[in-house]
């Protein structure tokens, strides 16, 4: 395969563009297939043609940002939404003002229901989730979840950035699934791609992303259950970093819990 080169975004005029070859955890971003990125486009119109209402579920991070510029340029009219949890980093907000201004769009955005949250929060604590897994699943469940239920309500399919490199939970991930979670199909069309392939396009590309993944947070997720993490870690360490790696799924992708391979579990 041939990789993106100089001269192949010179012709793009993006070439002035390219600022690093590295993705903010050190890994060299040089061997962007070409072939990997138009695969990528040609998926995305596939999945357009056999599911017209498919959405984009974006957190932001950086493999939703290369799928929101990767959909939004290449005119699949496939639709994105984020959900706002209430507990997001002011960076993270940010970035929905950027695509808008960059690309002339803005993602929907669905929120959780106000009285539920302070139910919660009246109940167990505003940091419920440090005390339990059952406290933080049900954080998750009416902050994410139940949003995520009505942002799907009535569509037949949906698109994540997930990829199987991501984490051991990851790691049997499929390229497209019936998600019997929730009712309807979903597509993983970074399944096979690396960190070093996604931050390839993002600098290709002058893909704007988060500005924490620049200060060591390669997943981002609610700004209290996320913290940077250290040379080495996996890169959803960070995230509920006090919990076993075999619970962290905040019911979004409830599947991946039971594909684990108990051999690829950290300790
Ligand atoms: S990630 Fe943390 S704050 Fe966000 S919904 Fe889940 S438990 Fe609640």
């Amino acid at each position: 395969m041939q990789p993106v080169s100089t001269s192949d975004l010179a012709q793009e005029g993006q070439a002035d563009k390219l600022p690093t070859d590295k993705s903010p955890t050190g890994k060299l971003t040089e061997k962007l297939p070409t072939r990997k990125w138009q695969a990528l486009t040609l998926r995305l119109a596939d999945i357009a043609r056999r599911y017209p209402d498919a959405v984009l579920a974006s957190s932001l991070a950086a493999e939703d940002m290369l799928l929101t510029h990767a959909i939004l340029e290449g005119g699949s009219g496939l639709g994105i939404f984020t959900l706002d949890t209430g507990r997001l980093h002011a960076e993270t907000l940010a970035l929905l003002d950027v695509i808008e201004a960059r690309y002339g769009r803005r993602p929907d955005v669905f929120r959780p229901h106000e009285e539920a949250v302070r139910e919660h929060v009246q109940a167990h604590g505003a940091y419920a989730f440090y005390e339990s897994v059952a406290l933080r699943k049900a954080c998750c469940e009416i902050r994410k979840v139940e949003p995520l239920r009505r942002a799907l309500a009535g569509r037949k399919a949906w698109i994540t950035g997930q990829r199987r490199a991501q984490s051991a939970t990851r790691a049997d991930l499929p390229d497209e699934e019936q998600d019997t979670t929730f009712g309807l199909y979903k597509f993983n069309p970074l399944a096979d791609w690396s960190e070093a392939e996604v931050w390839a396009a993002i600098r290709a590309f002058d893909i704007p992303y988060n500005p924490l993944h620049d200060q060591g947070y390669p997943s981002i997720g609610c700004e209290p259950c996320t913290r940077a993490i250290r040379p080495g870690e996996d890169v959803r360490a960070g995230r509920w970093w006090w919990e076993s790696s075999d619970s962290k799924e905040c019911g979004l992708h409830a599947g991946n819990r039971f594909s684990i391979k108990p051999e690829a579990v950290r300790s």
